[in-house]
């Protein structure tokens, strides 16, 4: 074995035993004395090995993060915040499977990451992203060294954790920082999604791995997966709870809650799972979440501050939505300067005034809310209730609990409504946010979004800011909005109530703006997600004959909403899970082409699959295919449909 060789291997199960064992054997001198032999040999030999500890220093800035898809999608997972709602859980899965067993974790409060392996070595690693695709932030997080470059399974596979920085770490770095960094969660990500992977590495952020989120082997429990990732050399917390029924995970539960509050890293709860994953299977995903887990979250950190003033925001419809501006004061791990209230109603009931002390709660990452006012007494001002709109004046309107401006070319009502409209969940205008709108609005005109359509280059020019190719982009993604499907088109509309799941059941109900227009709120009401109120809504947003104006102005520029149409084709009505690895089809590239003739991909085998692509080496997935009676194919049959269909 060469020297290089004989170097690399001992640094390695040294920075092993220290990063991922917390149980260094040597002296950092030690260390440094070989590391530094291997920096000198590599340079002599003009070659760097593919696992070599010189390769996590942190390269060079990279100009802007590639996104890449995940293998299987990284699900979040449904929450509960009372026992109430774990009783609800225990309840379904009981239902499932006789005397379940379940595993309780810590929740870490983190980014989720998830790294790839292939033949044995690290490819790459991602951020979760949306699930489905994320962030290669690999150069970044080469520098971390909880993880290996090198493991003992040979397969694909992608790994799941959460980058923490250590609370203890956090304040060491605060203390020579230039810019301190107030809370654990947002430093870490800050630290991984930062395009200079020197930043990453100086933060020190480490990973902790908790699950094997895509393998063609048969890890069959929860725990199964935590051996694993131990055995591969994979830093994993050092708890996990295996209990049987209600109680036990209730008592794990509560053990987590007190423990935490010594931990070194930010938590916000425990996760249940069942321990056993043939169970999952055949209990499946829903849309968001899988069935077979819930993260139980712990009641959200309260504060006191002062009020010290309250400013009234406008938002698209033209209500008036309180916003506390409170005396910065920590909470969670960041520091809070604003709080929500909604309405007039609420600060009279809270007995909010300004000058006065109130209790704060915020829970996830939302703005906290004000609890209530704290003051035995009456102390400071009283909180008017505004008369006229605190942007153009108007006289305002009340309307059930809410104040209204009822100006419809109110700017924030505009811009609102144009940063709604061209969000990515409806018609996807890149590069026209709220602040743009409002120049659009201050020095073009614009008041509809219709208006969006007649923009020129000539009119962009005049915008500070505005330069050939930022002009170029923008007038091109409107251009090619045109070309919507039409449940985001009924979402950028607007309509109060009506969200992406409520649109998506009206185009897929209606087929076609007009024929919405047109509908009855019997009609309407009929619908899964629609309910009174949204249906009343509905037809008002259309009786509404500036609305009704507005609608045909956008219709009329050409934009083309589109019903989706299911694909038909050889595969229509067949729900099919691919396993095993095909050797001419990457994995998206097959879903893609099962879609496109008709076909439903689905992650896992249920009760509902009807057919099973197996490729190379499939697992259990196969087995629990052939109990469910679905249909197995393999690829050369799979190719032989796919070719008859052309
Ligand atoms: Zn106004």
């Amino acid at each position: 074995m060469s020297r290089i060789r004989e170097l690399i291997d001992t640094l390695n199960k040294w920075a092993y035993e220290y990063y991922v064992l917390d149980n260094p054997s040597v002296e950092d001198r030690e260390y440094d004395r070989l590391y530094d032999e291997l920096v000198r040999l590599e340079k002599e030999s003009g070659r760097v090995e593919f696992d070599s500890p010189t390769k996590r220093v942190g390269g060079e800035p990279v100009k802007a993060f590639a996104r890449h898809k995940h293998i299987s999608r990284l699900y979040s997972l449904d929450k509960a915040v009372a026992y109430g709602e774990l009783d609800a859980f225990f309840a379904r899965m009981e239902k499932a499977g006789a005397e379940p067993e379940y595993t309780v974790e810590y929740k870490f409060d983190g980014l989720t990451m998830c790294l790839t392996y292939d033949g044995g070595k690290f490819v790459r690693a991602t951020t979760r992203g949306n699930g489905t695709e994320g962030e290669d932030v690999t150069a970044q997080c080469l520098t971390i060294k909880s993880f290996p470059l090198t493991v003992e399974y040979k397969g694909l596979m992608e790994v799941q954790g959460e980058a923490v920085i250590r609370l203890s770490v956090l304040e060491e770095y605060n203390k020579t920082a230039k810019e301190p960094l107030k809370n654990a969660r947002n430093a870490v990500a800050g630290a991984i999604r930062n395009l200079d992977p020197r930043v990453t590495a100086e933060r020190k952020p480490e990973i902790l791995f908790y699950n094997v989120n895509y393998i063609e082997e048969d890890l069959k429990t929860q725990s199964g997966h935590f051996e694993f990732l131990k055995r591969n050399g994979f830093k994993v917390f050092p708890f996990l709870k295996i209990c049987r029924g209600a109680d036990e995970v209730k008592s794990a539960i509560e053990e987590i809650e007190t423990c935490r509050k010594s931990l070194d890293v930010l938590t916000d709860g425990a996760v249940v799972k069942l321990n056993d994953c043939s169970l999952r299977e055949t209990l499946g995903y829903t849309d968001k979440f899988p069935r077979w887990a819930v993260a139980y979250k712990f009641e959200a950190e309260e504060s006191v501050t002062t009020v010290k003033k309250i400013i009234w925001q406008v938002g698209r419809t033209g209500k008036l939505t309180p916003l506390a501006i409170v005396e910065p004061v920590e909470l969670a791990g960041a520091t809070v300067r604003k709080a929500t209230l909604n309405n007039y109603g609420d600060i009279l009931r809270k007995k909010v005034r300004e000058g006065g002390k109130v209790l704060i709660r915020r829970s996830n990452e939302v703005i906290p809310e004000i609890l209530g006012s704290l003051d035995p007494v009456e102390i400071g001002e009283a909180v008017e209730k505004p008369t006229v709109c605190p942007y153009c004046k108007s006289a305002v309107v009340e309307s059930g609990a809410n104040i209204f401006c009822p100006n419809r070319l109110c700017r924030p009502r505009i811009t609102g409504k144009i940063e709604h409209f061209a969000q990515k969940d409806a018609m996807d205008i890149e590069g026209l946010s709220e602040m743009t709108a409002g120049l659009l609005y201050d020095k073009l005109g614009v008041r509809r979004c219709s208006d969006l359509y007649s923009l020129t280059a000539d009119n962009l020019a005049k915008l500070e800011g505005f330069k050939e190719k930022k002009i170029k982009n923008l007038l091109s993604a409107i251009e090619k909005s045109k070309d919507i499907a039409l449940e985001r088109f009924i979402f950028a509309l607007g309509i109060d109530g009506v969200g992406k799941v409520g649109a998506r059941d009206l185009a897929k109900t209606f087929g076609g703006v007009r024929r919405l227009a047109s509908a009855s709120e019997e009609e309407l009401t009929a619908l899964e997600n629609i309910g009174e109120i949204t249906a009343r809504a509905v037809t008002g947003w259309f009786a509404d004959a500036d609305n009704a104006q507005e609608l045909e102005l956008l219709l009329s520029a050409g934009i083309v909403p589109k019903a989706s149409q299911k694909a038909e084709g050889v595969f229509s009505g067949e729900y099919v899970v691919l396993t095993g690895t095909l050797t001419k089809y990457k994995r998206s590239e097959a879903q893609k082409i099962i879609e496109e003739l008709g076909g439903e991909c689905q992650s896992a085998v249920t009760s509902k699959t009807t057919l099973v692509v197996a490729g190379e080496s499939a697992g259990s997935k196969l087995e629990k295919a052939r109990k469910l009676g679905a249909k197995i194919i393999d690829e050369a049959k799979f190719e032989e449909i796919i070719s008859s269909e052309n």
